[in-house]
């Protein structure tokens, strides 16, 4: 993996562990020689993610709708910021220049992004290593309530074991770049190593 795309909110939150998390990934990544792509915005966890991906030296691209400039606070710092004219289009974008997909915590956006992609694999769309840092529990109620549609048959265990869970962020980059998908593994198992 040379590029990684990371959804997170566009808000800070009040857990702090979140944005350490969103730090931590960053600086990570920059680490490992990796290429960060995000939603270009300069708040929130975004920027949490972006600046210190920025400061450890690692390259940024930041895609963002223009629409979006200034409410998403477009980065100013970024030297590789692509302004498109549509949310589909920075999705695209986003998807196309990365080689991976991380989800941090975030809000309904974050989770329209990952749900995007996980479900673009699913139906073979992309082969992409999915990440989910499941920073202090947060998504925890969620991931039940995808092992409950799966208990109920409406969620294939090989989609839902594509997603590589895990809490720390060193651990989850080298899980997802040894391919260490979880198909073989029951969902309920994984959660329980997360
Ligand atoms: P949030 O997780 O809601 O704070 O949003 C995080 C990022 O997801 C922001 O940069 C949003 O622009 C982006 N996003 C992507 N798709 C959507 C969507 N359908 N609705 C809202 N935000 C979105």
């Amino acid at each position: 993996m040379h590029a990684v795309c990371v959804y997170c909110g566009s808000s800070r939150g009040q857990i702090p562990a979140h944005g350490a998390a969103a730090s931590a990934l960053g600086a990570e990544l920059a680490l490992r020689g990796m290429t960060l792509i995000y939603g270009g915005g300069g708040v929130g966890l975004m920027r949490e993610l972006a600046d210190s991906a920025l400061r450890a030296g690692a390259r940024v691209v930041g895609v963002i709708p223009r629409l979006l400039l200034e409410r998403e606070a477009g980065h100013s710092a970024l030297r590789e910021l692509h302004v498109v004219e549509s949310m589909h289009e920075r999705k695209r974008m986003m998807a196309d220049f990365a080689d991976g997909f991380i989800a941090l915590p975030g809000g309904l956006g974050t989770l329209e992004e990952l749900f995007e992609v996980w479900t673009w694999r699913q139906l073979g769309y992309h082969n992409k290593p999915l990440g989910l840092l499941n920073v202090d529990g947060y998504f925890d109620t969620l991931l039940d309530f995808l092992a409950q549609g799966h208990e109920q048959g409406l969620m294939r265990a090989d989609a839902l074991g594509a997603l590589i869970v895990d809490r720390d962020p060193a651990r989850l980059l080298s899980r997802m770049a040894a391919a260490q998908p979880l198909q073989d593994d029951p969902w309920w198992t994984m959660r329980e190593r997360v």
